[in-house]
Formats: structure tokens, C-alpha cells, sequence
């Protein structure tokens, strides 16, 4: 039985935009799982370490057969195809895939935390989510709209068209 899972998606280096774009396209390409839509595509000021470029955000919806832990195997591989360097924690990165949901699981092992840890908290993870579910509630009872009235879309905002001037986005 394949389950709905959602995957936050970030890059602030090496043209952000197009990293992001051909996660996308990476994500197609996962194994045992289909794609089922994107959302649209975000820019926002960095959390973590002051001084990074702005970063680019968008969700991912897959329908999967694969396990948690397989699934995450996959993505770290995408990433590290992306060239991702594990520095500084929260530092600059070409491209961050996170497991955000993973159906109902709860799942809190040293390697894997679903729901994501910090979901509830951060607005690029949020709106995202919302272009893709946004009747979404989690396996704690929340709702997705009420975790959005508490979570502004400071610091976020759409990239209307990311085809029309690449250059001028990132
Ligand atoms: P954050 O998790 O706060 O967004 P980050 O994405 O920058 O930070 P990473 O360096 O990408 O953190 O990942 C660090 C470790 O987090 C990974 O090696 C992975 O094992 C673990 N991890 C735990 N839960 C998850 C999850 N839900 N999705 C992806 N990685 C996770
Ligand atoms: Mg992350
Ligand atoms: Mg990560």
C-alpha cells in the first residue's frame, strides 16, 4: 500500500531555483513512489547562521511504497548529487530534502523524526504545504490552517514566475 508523504524542499547556493526545479524532476525518479504534485516556489530569508544568501523553498507531494528509512536514503542521495556539503548546522546548502509527513507515522528514532521536527514552526514549510494539502491535519489532530494563523508569512514570499526571468529571482 503506498503512503501520502510530503517533503519540504530548500537551497540557497549554486542558483537555488534550478536546484530546486531539478529536485523535482529527482523526486520523479524515486523508486517504488510516484510524484503527485509541487507546490509552488518560495523565497525566504534564512534561518540559522546570519550572512547566508535568501533561500528558495517549495513541498513535494509522493505517494510511496518504500519505508521511512528507504525513503530517506533516497533523498540524502539526491541531495548529495546536488552536491549538499554537511558544514555548519542550518549553513548554506545547494538543496535540503525533508521528510515532513510520512502518512500517520510518528517516528522518533536517531536518524528520523516524523512529522519533521520543526514543521509547525516554520512558515516556508507551512505554505508550501498548504498549495499542496491544504485541508491537512496531523497525526497529533492539527490542522494545517490553524497551525498558518499562528505562523505568518514573514520573511516568505512567491516567486510568481520562475520561467520569465530566472536571473533576476535568486
Ligand atoms: P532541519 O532538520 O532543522 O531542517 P537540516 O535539514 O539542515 O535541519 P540536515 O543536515 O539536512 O538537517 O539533516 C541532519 C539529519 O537529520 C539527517 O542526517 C537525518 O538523519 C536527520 N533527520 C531526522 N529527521 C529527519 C526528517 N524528517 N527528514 C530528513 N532528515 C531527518
Ligand atoms: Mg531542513
Ligand atoms: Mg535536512
Amino acid at each position: 500500500m503506498a503512503t501520502d508523504v510530503f517533503i519540504g524542499i530548500g537551497s540557497n547556493l549554486e542558483n537555488p531555483l534550478q536546484q530546486v526545479l531539478t529536485a523535482f524532476e529527482a523526486l520523479k525518479a524515486i523508486p517504488e513512489s510516484e510524484l503527485q504534485g509541487v507546490s509552488r516556489l518560495y523565497r525566504s530569508t534564512p534561518i540559522g547562521p546570519a550572512g547566508q544568501p535568501d533561500y528558495v523553498n517549495a513541498a513535494a507531494w509522493l505517494q510511496t511504497r518504500l519505508a521511512p528509512e528507504a525513503l530517506l536514503d533516497q533523498l540524502q542521495a539526491i541531495e548529495l548529487a546536488h552536491g549538499r556539503v554537511r558544514t555548519i548546522h542550518w549553513g548554506p546548502r545547494t538543496l535540503d530534502l525533508d521528510i515532513l509527513l510520512f502518512g500517520d507515522l510518528v517516528l522518533d528514532t536517531p536518524r528520523l523524526h516524523v512529522p519533521h521536527r520543526e514543521l509547525t514552526r516554520r512558515n516556508f514549510v507551512l505554505y508550501p504545504l498548504a498549495d499542496l494539502a491544504p485541508a491537512l491535519v496531523l497525526p497529533d489532530g492539527r490542522s494545517l490552517q490553524s497551525l498558518l494563523e499562528g505562523c505568518p508569512p514573514e520573511g516568505l514570499s512567491v516567486i510568481s514566475d520562475p520561467t520569465a526571468n530566472p536571473d533576476d529571482l535568486v
